[in-house]
């Protein structure tokens, strides 16, 4: 099992030591690990917040957990009305955190609600203030990045790093001195994780100096989980003792050029992984072919992520949105040569089946997500990964409703029932997969919970009606040939 390093509520299996290439401390395996079993557990963040829009609607005390199981009216604090909890029990953990240090200060700066890394900023200094963390806890992140010399190269950055520490000194009165809230703010923004529930959605930031210590490669072999407050490192491919353990910072998907550039600009350092080293001659830089004129690449792709930005723009309509990513999907679908796995192209289906979720379009939001399962994801993402595991998810529960209230009139209602394909055996199918590949896949316990829960409903209701699904294997891959032929029919229409 996990050990317990000296930090308070850290389980792991590394060690930290310096690292190679200039990559500063990292962690390494302290044992063999195999897929999917914990590298890092930590129970208690050292700061995690909301994001704004996420303080609505999002705990902020189990960050969402109990309203995975069922959905529950937050009650807003009585004192700041910031922030909201399921329950006294929710409500008295954060108190006791932080909340009662930071509530008056929330009620001194109303109507304004302070952003994400200000919140953040100003419950680490408060914390530091009232000696809430341990002195190890403390020594580890003194130890942290700051690049506080590259930030000073770049007016804009250092003007924002300043304004907030300057901003922070004056809310909360501390004795902290502003070039220290500085570091504060700039180790925030280097080494923090997105916050995320247990399905994946962003709903906030965390810092965790033990897991900052984690370096990034583009052939990373573990990944980051949240369940409520709690993070889960996991490994997404067996680990031999004393090797480097590794996250990636960025979506790894993307091609060598924009995964440089972004590592450089947000976190900057030159990535040297072995994915790196080898350029452009990569599956995720490649084309199936060459066209006779390259620049109609270039112009298809610029054309995509322009349409892309548009439809995620704030006022665009879901409607409107959705037709631009049809038009930027059918742009590089027309180039003849853009891999369905090379990007723009499964970013854009990404967001298209967000747009479609968002506007009730199950029937259509069915078939993209199905061509994303079947032809997207197992050649971006290995079979432990948890986004894989998430978007077959997606597929589930989009599968439950087109076996159940798909509009008849629709037109992809009458798309989908050219096939005649029996919904609830593809779900079951999903599902069966999703629950056996369990143990090994880098997802958190909330979520391993609801496919058990959700497999072992389904498989019984089956049963009540006779069929075994364990012995009707024939029946069951009928249907899922009938789902493949529908995803390449829908795809020579895109
Ligand atoms: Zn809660
Ligand atoms: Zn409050
Ligand atoms: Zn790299």
């Amino acid at each position: 099992m996990s050990s317990q390093t000296p930090l308070p509520s850290v389980f792991t299996r590394t060690v930290p030591r310096l690292a190679p290439d200039g990559m500063g401390k990292g962690l390494f395996a302290s044992t063999d690990i195999k897929t999917g079993e914990d590298v890092v557990y930590i129970k208690v963040p050292f700061v995690a917040v909301l994001d704004k829009p996420r303080l609505d609607d999002t705990c902020s005390g189990c960050f969402g957990k109990k309203q995975l199981e069922s959905e529950t009216d937050l009650k807003a604090c009585t004192g700041c009305r910031v922030v909201k909890y399921c329950d006294r029990a929710c409500q008295s953990k954060d108190w006791k955190f932080a909340h009662s240090l930071e509530c008056p200060i929330f009620q001194k700066v109303k109507p304004m609600v302070l952003p994400n890394n200000a919140r953040a900023i100003l419950r680490m200094v408060l914390r530091t203030g009232r000696n809430k963390y341990s002195t190890q806890e403390l020594d580890v992140f003194s130890g942290l990045e700051t690049h506080m010399q590259q930030i000073e190269q770049s007016q804009a950055q250092l003007d924002r790093v300043t304004l907030t520490a300057r901003a922070i000194k004056n809310y909360s009165e501390t004795d902290m001195n502003e070039v220290s809230i500085a570091e504060y703010a700039a180790k925030l923004d280097l080494n923090s994780f997105n916050l995320t529930t247990a399905l994946y959605d962003r709903i906030g930031l965390y810092l965790h100096p033990y897991a900052a210590l984690i370096n990034h490669s583009c052939n990373f072999n573990s990944t980051v989980g949240f369940d409520g407050e709690e993070l889960f490192v996991k490994a997404v491919r067996p680990i031999k003792k004393d090797e480097q353990i590794f996250i990636s910072y960025i979506d790894t998907t993307t091609p060598h050029e924009i995964r440089r550039t972004e590592l450089s600009e947000r976190y900057f350092f030159d990535c040297r992984c072995t994915r790196c080293a080898k350029g452009t001659d990569t599956p995720e830089d490649r084309f199936s072919g060459t066209p006779e004129d390259t620049s109609v690449l270039e112009t298809a792709e610029r054309k995509a992520l322009e349409l892309m930005q548009s439809a995620s723009a704030s006022e665009t309509k879901p409607e409107e949105s959705i037709a631009e990513l049809e038009s930027a999907l059918h742009i590089l679908h027309k180039t003849g040569v853009w891999p369905l796995t090379r990007q723009p192209y499964a970013s854009l289906r990404d967001q298209l089946i967000v747009s479609l979720l968002s506007a009730g379009n199950f029937g259509r939001a069915f078939i993209q997500a199905a061509i994303r399962y079947l032809r997207v994801d197992p050649a971006l993402y290995s079979s432990a990964h948890p986004i894989r595991h998430m978007h077959a998810w997606i597929l589930v529960k989009l599968s439950i409703y087109a076996s159940q209230s798909l509009d008849p009139n629709s037109k992809e209602s009458a798309f989908l029932q050219k096939f005649e394909i029996n919904f609830y055996f593809i779900l079951w199918y999903i599902l069966a997969d999703l629950a056996s590949k369990q143990m090994e896949s880098c997802t958190v316990p909330s979520f391993k919970n609801l496919v058990g829960s959700h497999f072992a409903q389904v498989h019984n209701e089956f049963k009540v009606y006779g069929v075994d699904p364990s012995t009707s294997r024939p029946l069951f891959a009928a249907e899922w040939k009938k789902l493949e032929r529908l995803v390449s029919l829908a795809l020579e229409k895109e």
